[in-house]
């Protein structure tokens, strides 16, 4: 299934990219809501995390350990930050190709 992020990996409509490798894409969120808001996008057009299977093992975590790359390369590191990912509408999803949130310089509290 196609979404704006497709286009986006495609190179389709242009964004400002962080980090990107074979297998994901990092982008500036073009609605920030903290200092700091990438976006961290498998190539692969999963719709959320309830549509991974087994065989994601690898791109879930090489996700996690681009998030940890960024947070150094950015030096937000030690101060902390989150990573968030929202699934389906309920979730607060609007992009329904899975995205892992990025953000740092304002905290959402649970
Ligand atoms: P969700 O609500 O699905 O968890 O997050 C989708 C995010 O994608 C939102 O924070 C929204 O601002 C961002 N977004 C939507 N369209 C675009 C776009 O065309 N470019 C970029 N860079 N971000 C987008």
């Amino acid at each position: 299934m196609d979404s704006i992020f497709t286009k986006i990996i495609n190179k389709e409509i242009s964004s400002e990219i962080q980090y990107e490798d074979e297998l994901c894409i990092a982008i500036n969120d073009v609605n920030p809501k903290s200092k700091i808001h990438i976006l961290v996008i498998p190539k692969k057009p999963i719709e959320n995390i309830n549509y991974a299977s087994d065989s994601d093992k690898e791109i879930l975590g090489h996700l996690m350990l681009v998030c940890q790359k960024l947070a150094k390369k950015l030096q937000i590191d030690e101060e902390g930050y989150q990573i968030l990912t929202n699934v389906g509408e309920g979730g607060g999803q609007t992009v329904m190709h899975l995205h892992f949130h990025l953000l740092s310089g304002n905290t959402l509290t649970m």
